[in-house]
Parts: C-alpha cells; structure tokens; sequence
C-alpha cells in the first residue's frame, strides 16, 4: 500500500529488493519517480491501482539513474507513458551499456530500454500545480538525477544520499570528487525531506547531507593517502 511521504507525494515500497518508486501527483499530470526491480511489477501496478492510478494514467516515469534496481519495470510501462533521464544516463541505456546497468546480473536483456526526454541539470517539470526541479548530481553515477518538489521541499535522491546521512558506492561511470561536488551542492538547496531510493526517509536533510559530505571526503582523503604511500 503506497504512504504518503509528502504532500502528493506517495512511496511505493515494494516486498522484494529493489529501490522504492514515488507517485507523485500534479493536477494535470501524474509521474513515477524509478520503478524497480522486475520482480516488483505485480506489487507495483496494484501499489498503483491502491493509488487510484489506472493502466495508462501514469503519464511520465522519471528514472533517477540507470541502475537496473532503479529501471528494471521500465520496459512493462514504457509503452503506456513517457520516460524521462538526465541524457548521460539515457545513452547508456539506448546504447545497452551492460557496465553501469547491470541488467545481465539480474537475468535480464540490457536491450530495448527507452527514453523520450533527455534532460538536463535544471530542467523544470510542470504536473500541475506541482513543479519538479531536475538537480543533475553526478558521483554515484554519471547520470544521477535528484528530484526536488518546489512545493513541498522534499527531494528525492535516489542513490544519492540515504538516511542517517550514508552516502552510496561509486560505480563505473561515477566520481568521488563529483560525488562531493554535488552534495555540498545540495547542502545549500533548503530542504524539508530527503526521500531516498532505499530505506528510511529523513527529516534532518541538511544534517544528513553534511555527514554524507564528510564521509565521502573521508575516503577521498584516504584514496590520496594510499595513492601517495603505495
Ligand atoms: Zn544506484
């Protein structure tokens, strides 16, 4: 059953492993922030009959990345709305690069993942009384997206920054330094709620997001220590 996190704003967190999907609801249009894994589909469309979210409603599915966890339920919507990456994250997909998306892993085919926008840092999303800002924040990959409801303050970060302020592994495209870069980027956004991919949502963004800093810092420093001893 989906929980309100914020204004219009719904998780899906669906039984089996896999990121957690968000409806969020405009007046006139209705969006999908991520979708999950593919084991998750049954639970997600009744998730979105629960909602009031009939077959074909959904209008946009924005991914946050590209990791499978994040796409994987992609291709059973596709067809029925528009799909919405930031463009580094969006050839990675069209041109199946199995390195970042590690579809293979989970015994799917890397092939036939669509996207209809390609968007960039600062796009705005208009649902309807409802405006969505596209913050590009590469580091965990290159194509990271956070979502911020101008409304409501609460920003979606995928696998940017969890609850208890843990940041999340670098992966092939990403970048420690860009990681750190985008963080204390988002330290000076004001923020009401952080609504990560996986686990706990956070009240305390900006302490949250500070810790996130330093440990990412943290490592940096080690990975300079090591480079300079080894
Ligand atoms: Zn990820």
């Amino acid at each position: 059953m989906p929980e309100e996190v914020a204004e219009d704003i719904q998780r899906i967190e669906t039984e089996k492993s896999g990121a957690h999907a968000y409806i969020v609801q405009g007046e006139r249009r209705t969006a999908l922030v991520d979708s999950g894994v593919h084991e998750n589909l049954d639970d997600l469309k009744s998730d979105l009959r629960d909602a009031d979210i009939e077959h074909g409603d959904l209008d946009l599915l924005i991914n946050t990345h590209e990791h499978y966890d994040h796409i994987g339920v992609n291709k059973a919507i596709q067809e029925d709305c528009l799909v919405a990456a930031h463009r580094y994250s969006a050839v990675k997909r069209v041109t199946g690069d199995d390195d970042v998306l590690k579809c293979r892993a989970h015994g799917q085919d890397v092939s036939g993942y669509e996207v209809d926008l390609w968007l960039e840092n600062n796009a705005l999303i208009d649902l309807g009384g409802k405006r969505l800002k596209v913050l590009h924040t590469p580091g965990h990959t290159s194509g990271s997206l956070r979502i911020l409801d101008t409304s409501t303050r609460a920003l979606i970060t995928g696998d940017t920054v969890f609850a208890a302020g843990t940041p999340s592994d670098i992966y092939t495209s990403g970048s420690q330094g860009e990681y750190a870069n985008s963080l204390r980027r988002l330290h000076n956004f004001r923020l009401e709620t952080l609504l990560p991919g996986h686990g706990w949502i956070s009240d305390d963004p900006k302490e949250d997001i500070a810790a996130a800093i330093e440990t990412v810092e943290e490592g940096m420093a080690t990975e300079r220590g090591n480079r300079i001893t080894n």
